[in-house]
């Protein structure tokens, strides 16, 4: 049976090791499963369940047990709120990422700019894609309101980064939707997350409201386009 196993938690002020340790987590990440939260253990787990036999890096995840997961909250991103990558998204990609894009993407990312860190697993080069006004990605289709690496090899074409940054306001259990009412950091790598079953109408209420930092965007970019259009 397929063992399950979460990613170590960053280390606060340890880039190179945490660095490192999503170039581990992007080698596993046809296996990615997902963010969860659990308020048992109170912690947010990055679980992976790679097929028996795949090499796991010991330093970098832990093994857990299946029933771990059974009272978490799964995270989710749903689609139309866009804020993490319009605004300040900080949003980069690994060199073992980028040689399984197909050939045109990976021209595009190699023209960005990069910076070769030295972590406990060796030298690793890293693309920054926030380039664009304000941060913006550099792949995200602002008329669209998608992220165009996914659009075109689906989630496993996104940055390792991408997948396991959650904002956590959105969340699944059961087939129910549930939304975050509270957060509290208990300052040993544990957090305290509280939420709230809410409605179909809630939910997409709550998306539409986060999404107004992205809609504003696209309001100004096309009026910028019309401008440029006249000329
Ligand atoms: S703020 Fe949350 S829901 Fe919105 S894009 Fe970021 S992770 Fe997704
Ligand atoms: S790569 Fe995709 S998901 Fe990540 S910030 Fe860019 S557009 Fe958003």
């Amino acid at each position: 049976m397929a063992k399950v196993y979460v990613l170590r938690e960053p280390r606060r002020g340890d880039r190179a090791w945490n660095i490192y340790a999503l170039r581990e987590a992007a080698r596993l990440k046809k296996w990615f499963k997902g963010v969860y939260y659990s308020p048992r253990l109170k912690r947010l787990l990055a679980v992976f369940k790679p097929t028996p036999g795949t090499h796991v890096n010991p330093e970098v995840f832990e093994e857990i047990g299946e029933s771990a997961l059974r009272d978490a909250y799964r995270m989710e991103c749903p689609r139309g709120c866009n804020r993490c990558c319009v605004f300040r998204s900080g949003a980069f990609i690994l060199e073992n990422e980028v040689n399984k894009l197909p050939p045109s993407i990976q021209e595009r990312v190699l023209r960005q700019p990069s910076e070769l860190i030295k972590t406990p697993g060796g030298w690793v080069r890293i693309y920054r894609l926030d380039t664009e006004s304000m941060g913006r990605c550099v792949f995200f289709d602002v008329e669209q309101g998608e992220c165009m690496l996914e659009r075109l090899g689906g989630k496993e074409a996104k940055p390792i980064v991408c997948l396991l940054t959650y904002c956590t306001v959105f969340a699944t259990r059961n087939g129910e939707k549930y939304l975050k009412t509270g957060y509290r950091d208990l300052g040993d790598g544990r957090v305290e997350i509280h939420y709230r079953r809410v409605s179909d109408e809630e939910w997409e209420a709550a998306i539409k409201k986060m999404a107004s930092t992205w809609l504003r965007f696209r309001r100004v970019y096309k009026s910028s386009l019309r401008g440029i259009e006249s000329r």
